[in-house]
């Protein structure tokens, strides 16, 4: 086993305890198949994408090397959200866990059940500070360097 690729993994939940159902989530994926936790961010709140009839999230994010492919990794995640109780409702309705593959190596993936990087990566913010966190001088397959997608949310005092 050598763990040859590197995957990045945002965590979410809203509901039935989220904070515990993301450490409950971050010791699934210590225990991943063909896989090791290398890095997990701190916790962060943020608001509801959606309906914001909701309650706030908890966000993370956890760094893997990883011996699966990207669908493989794919199929675990799900079978991890259904462990958890995930029911698919609304499109970003409220959720116990939700977890999608942000980065895989510095591939970019096209398929049917697969867009990597995930799209959200661009503009969340609850994604780009954990993601931060974890690599400060990452840079996305399109060359996008990490610090600099992070300056659409901060403002300058004048
Ligand atoms: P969003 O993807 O905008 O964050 P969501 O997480 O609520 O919304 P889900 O209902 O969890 O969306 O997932 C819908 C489908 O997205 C999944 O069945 C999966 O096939 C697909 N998908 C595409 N790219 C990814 C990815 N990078 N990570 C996880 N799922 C993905
Ligand atoms: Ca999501
Ligand atoms: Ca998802």
């Amino acid at each position: 086993m050598n763990n040859n690729h590197s995957a990045y993994i945002g965590i979410g939940s809203n509901l039935n305890e989220p904070i515990q159902q993301v450490e409950l989530a971050f010791i699934e994926l210590q225990n991943l198949t063909n896989s090791s936790l290398v890095k997990r961010s701190t916790l962060y709140r943020s608001f509801p994408l959606g309906s914001a009839n909701q309650p706030n999230y908890i966000n993370a994010v956890a760094r893997l090397s990883t011996d699966l492919s990207a669908i493989e990794l794919l199929d675990k995640l799900q079978a991890i959200e259904n462990k958890q109780g995930r029911v698919r409702t609304e499109k970003w309705g409220a959720r116990t866990l939700d977890l999608d593959i942000l980065l895989y190596d510095n591939q970019q993936i096209e398929t049917a059940r697969l867009s990597i990087p995930h799209s959200g990566i661009y503009e969340r913010a609850f994604v780009l500070y954990p993601l931060y966190e974890c690599v400060p001088d990452l840079v996305l397959p399109n060359g996008q360097k990490i610090y600099e997608l992070l300056k659409q949310f901060t403002s300058t005092k004048s």
